[in-house]
């Protein structure tokens, strides 16, 4: 029997031997978290639709989560072994399909909030997923319990494995919700206009940790930035340190201070009546949009300071549709990567 202490690094022998009836089944019990192994071309086989480890005559048993796109080869796969003890199978492929969506003309600003986890420049909120409140009050009845076991005990490892299984069905909840989401905001509009933001930085300030962390500004970002790439979106960060809620949207004067417990303010200036993260993402859909058209012609130092970066087609829709339909085709394969789930 194979015991990982050495989890990482001996993986993917241990899985091999299992595959090719050498071993039994790796036991990671004493792998708090988890482990994972990168398989490269020489290291596997794609057959007929399954993978096959090196020197394994059985194929891994995998329940996909979704198919491979027709025609296409994993160039890697990578098992991995979360805490909760299942096991995943994650593959990378070389993707040549065209994903690209026809053009719109919709523009959108978006602001990352923590009352609203996206506020759109439509006066849209999207708020956080309801069922993590439920799963965060089962961990912390979990982590309760495990605390009141004895450390290395039988109870203990199935009470720290309880906890492990609902940190699991977080992530997973979370990682399905910003999909949907991030899903739609790129298929239903040609650009869309965020702000970078520096989230390790602000998840060291305790207060806002939990609530950050569960709202995955980050990966709320990445997700679009890829999703702009595969439709023929673009994605613009601007820069974060724009003041994009002290800004009236409607007459651009700044006012000092805004303290985060205010939601809605008048501006001093013109008078206008704010909500805050509807003004923001005015705020940041005009300042993305603005670099973009400055984008075009030469940019000015200033200019090319205030966008960090730029992502996705860098044809915008009202230019000639012929020219983009012949940017189009010509345009390399992507290359991404899809996930597949095999539980043990
Ligand atoms: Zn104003």
């Amino acid at each position: 029997m194979y015991h990982g202490e050495q989890g990482l690094r001996h993986l993917q022998t241990a899985f091999a031997n299992f595959f090719s009836g050498r071993a039994k089944y790796p036991n990671f019990k004493k792998k708090r978290n988890g482990g994972s192994s990168e398989f490269t071309k020489s290291a596997f086989k794609w057959k007929d639709g399954q993978v096959y480890l090196a020197k394994c005559t059985e194929p891994l048993p995998i329940r996909w989560s979704r198919q491979l796109p027709l025609g296409c080869v994993p160039t890697t796969i990578t098992v991995k072994l979360d805490p909760s003890g299942r096991w995943s199978v994650s593959l990378r492929v070389n993707d040549t399909r065209d994903l690209k969506l026809k053009p719109t003309n919709k523009l959108l600003g978006i602001d990352l909030g923590i009352t609203s986890l996206v506020t759109t420049s439509d006066g849209e909120k999207v708020a956080n997923p309801k069922n993590l409140n439920k799963l965060r009050k089962k961990l912390r009845l979990a982590q309760k319990s495990l605390s009141r076991k004895t450390k290395g005990s039988n109870n203990y490892h199935k009470a720290r494995l309880k906890v492990a299984r609902i940190h699991a069905k977080i992530k997973d909840s979370r990682l399905d919700y910003t999909h949907k989401l991030t899903t739609q905001l790129i298929r239903e509009n040609q650009t869309v206009v965020v702000e970078d933001l520096a989230v390790k930085n602000m998840v060291k300030n305790h207060k806002l940790a939990r609530a950050i962390s569960d709202a995955n500004w980050g990966e709320i970002v990445r997700q679009l930035d890829y999703k702009a790439q595969w439709y023929g979106r673009e994605l613009i960060k601007i820069d974060r340190y724009f003041p994009s809620s002290k800004r009236c949207s409607n007459c651009g004067h700044v006012v000092d201070k805004l303290p985060l417990s205010i939601r809605e303010w008048n501006c001093p200036e013109c008078g206008s009546h704010h909500d805050r993260d509807i003004n923001a993402s005015i705020n940041i859909l005009r300042m993305g949009t603005r670099v973009g058209v400055r984008r075009k012609g030469t940019p000015t130092k200033k200019a090319a300071g205030l966008a960090v970066s730029v992502c996705g087609a860098t044809v915008r829709p009202e230019e000639s549709k012929s020219r983009k339909a012949g940017a189009m085709k010509q345009k390399a394969p992507s290359s991404d990567v899809k996930e597949s789930r095999a539980v043990s």
